[in-house]
């Protein structure tokens, strides 16, 4: 039989994975929203169907439509980029029992990873240091008030299903935390479907550095270094950089082992990514382990050399790991710019709609991964992510030299974008130096305001 491959997702991540696709001689088909019928995914893909109306749920989030398409279309492969049912263990358990194989991990090793609750566990059973914190879920206010005197505030209440730097409460006292408790398990059910909650100590403006792991089915785990990606807004990153202007080759190292050894006790298979928090001190601790590809990946690649979304379906089609942990060699500096369809404005309030004039940069070392097109019309359904501008140079300073060259050459016209305000913070003192935290957009955000 010959290997055909779904892809089950939209946008540039789609792109991405059909290109993977072509360069392995593999078969791909799109699937799409009526939304996205005029999509870049779609036309590039060999085959495409529509698995329902623009709602996510009545079609990316489809599990039905999806197999069904899968099965109709003749795939014996799913891969679900990120988002959508990318890190939803039912979806990849039904896609196992169709005998198609999902491009992930296991269903079984997607639902101790999914619940961030039982994660920690498993951080802590492997002796990797995890963030103070309650021993699982935390059923009631009078329990969470007893916990939170333990470990002392102020503390963060998260969602054990939480995702996408959403269902996470910061509380600074007894109070705060009796009037935030409850409400913070209703927004977990509303946007996650599962209430449960519990609580960790907050690190006072951390770094957030992740592991990225690559794990095939013969037991050959590696890791393929860090990614900083401190510079969030919300809790959702903006720009990722590798390796971190912060870790020495020596954490790099240990942080770099205790992710393989999270991943070897889970039975690991695929590409994954280990997260933790980094305080002053350079202590680490686990926050949660990504059982997909991530958005920030291509950093990664540029460094290492490494193809992950390929190496994910080599792995998913049985391939064993070409390389050892030896063998990764870790060249240059890269720096990824999200993209987004946003008025940075109005409080970065989504912008969608039709783009007209559009140029993108290029040049020696500039990676553009997007699904964007002149006259392509932004639709208002899914997540604001337009582009990820990519930059390799041999060191940190060239990196956001050739990244402030490509954002100025880069132009969006028609929508609203945080073009500018990343060209802004290449140019921040703080950023410049590598000196910054999870706090510094907060930061830069009243810098800017208060010079408007
Ligand atoms: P999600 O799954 O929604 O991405 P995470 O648990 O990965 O949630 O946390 C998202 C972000 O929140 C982290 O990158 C970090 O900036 C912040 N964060 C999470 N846990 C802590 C903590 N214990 N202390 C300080 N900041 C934290």
């Amino acid at each position: 039989m010959q290997n055909k491959i779904l892809v089950a997702n939209r946008g540039e991540i789609a792109l991405r994975i059909i290109r993977a696709c072509k360069e392995l001689g593999i078969s791909s088909v799109a699937i799409y929203s009526t939304a996205d019928t005029d999509s870049l995914h779609v036309k590039f893909a060999d085959e495409a169907i529509c698995v329902g109306s623009e709602k996510s749920t009545n079609s990316y989030l489809s599990m039905n439509n999806i197999i069904s398409a899968a099965i109709a279309t003749g795939c014996n492969a799913i891969h679900p980029g990120y988002g959508f049912l990318s890190e939803n263990e039912k979806f990849a358990e039904i896609v196992e029992k169709c005998n198609i194989k999902f491009i992930g991990p296991s269903s079984k090793v997607i639902e101790q990873c999914g619940n961030k609750a039982r994660a920690r566990k498993i951080a802590q059973e492997c002796g990797v240091p995890v963030v103070k914190g309650s021993n699982g879920v935390v059923k009631s206010l009078d329990e969470a008030k007893v916990i939170a005197q333990e470990i002392g505030y102020p503390i963060l209440i998260k969602a054990a299903s939480g995702g996408g730097g959403k269902g996470i409460s910061i509380v600074k006292n007894e109070e705060e935390l009796t009037r935030t408790f409850e409400k913070t398990m209703l927004e977990a059910y509303a946007n996650f479907g599962d209430r449960s909650v519990y609580l960790e100590k907050l690190i006072e403006n951390p770094r957030h550095i992740e592991i990225q792991i690559l794990a095939d089915h013969y037991g050959n785990v590696i890791h393929l270094g860090e990614r900083d990606c401190s510079i969030q807004r919300r809790n959702q990153k903006m720009i990722e950089e590798t390796p971190s202007p912060f870790i020495t080759e020596k954490l790099r190292e240990r942080m770099g082992k205790d992710a393989v050894k999270i991943a070897k006790y889970l039975g690991y298979v695929s590409a994954g990514t280990v997260e933790f928090v980094v305080d002053k001190e350079g202590n680490y601790y686990f926050i949660e382990m990504n059982t997909r590809i991530q958005v920030e990946h291509p950093i990664t690649e540029m460094v290492t050399g490494v193809d992950l979304v390929k190496e994910q379906i080599k792995i998913a089609y049985g391939q064993e790991l070409s390389f050892k942990q030896e063998d990764i060699t870790f060249t240059g500096h890269a720096i990824e710019c999200r993209i987004n369809a946003e008025d940075v404005e109005h409080n970065f309030a989504p912008s969608p709609g039709k783009i007209n004039n559009l140029v993108f940069p290029g040049g020696f070392g500039v990676r553009l991964d997007s699904h964007l097109y002149s006259n392509y019309v932004v639709p208002p359904y899914y997540d604001s992510l337009l582009a990820k501008l990519i930059v390799h140079g041999q060191n940190r300073k060239e990196a956001i030299r050739k990244m402030r060259v490509a954002l100025e050459q880069f132009v969006i016209d028609g929508i609203k974008t945080n073009i500018e305000f990343q060209y802004l913070i290449m140019h921040n003192p703080d950023f410049v130096r590598g000196s910054y935290d999870t706090s510094f957009i907060k930061r830069f955000l009243e810098l800017v305001r208060s010079e408007a």
